[in-house]
């Protein structure tokens, strides 16, 4: 193909970096499948065309040739893939014997990060856990938040008035388990890290 036609081809997207709550615009180039450049969005009000490398590596995640593209299923001679319907009446019909056997709880859930920013998932979890009624569910939240949300609620009297640090006036700052450069400093991304 020339560069002419791929020119041609070129399309722009915009979107929102789905990996972290900070939620970067960013403009996506691409013809067809193929993704041509991930940038930031200057013209996106929140994060001003901030990106950190976790959104450049969309597009490895997008080629990675190990990415899955539809279920697999392991069985004695590898991994085979399987369609859609199969899977999920696999997993259906698994989830039904473990809860059936030891109780409903003895299912243990994770949600990754990127459910909480993606609107498909937003939409469903909410429909699917409250069917499956495990107590036994875990997250980001339950791995690194619900310390924060603990002692917000203890100090502020609610879970979620999670102060903001000042960094504007603060004159010495120990960060520790954090890189709010790299990570764009998440909660406080706005009032703080572009001034
Ligand atoms: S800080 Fe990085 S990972 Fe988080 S939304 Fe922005 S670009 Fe994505």
């Amino acid at each position: 193909m020339s560069n002419e036609q791929t020119k041609t081809n070129e399309q722009t997207h915009f979107r929102t970096c789905n990996l972290c709550e900070a939620m970067c615009g960013i403009v996506i180039k691409h013809d067809g499948e193929k993704v041509l450049s991930i940038k930031g969005d200057k013209d996106d009000p929140f994060s001003q065309g901030y990106i950190c490398p976790k959104a450049t590596a969309l597009q490895d995640l997008h080629e990675d040739n190990d990415r899955l593209r539809q279920p697999v299923e392991r069985t004695t001679h590898g991994w085979k893939e399987i369609g859609w319907s199969e899977a999920l009446d696999k997993v259906a019909a698994g989830i039904q014997s473990v809860q059936k056997k030891h109780g409903k709880n003895a299912l243990g859930i994770y949600l990754g990060n990127p459910n909480v920013h993606n609107l498909g998932g937003m939409l469903t979890i909410k429909h699917l856990l409250s069917s499956i009624k495990t107590r036994s569910r875990f997250s980001a939240t339950s791995i690194d938040q619900l310390p924060h949300h603990i002692v917000s609620m203890h100090l502020f009297g609610h879970m979620l008035r999670i102060p903001v640090p000042d960094v504007n006036r603060t004159q010495y700052m120990l960060i520790i388990g954090g890189n709010p450069l790299a990570s764009n400093g998440s909660i406080m991304t706005a009032p703080n890290m572009r001034q």
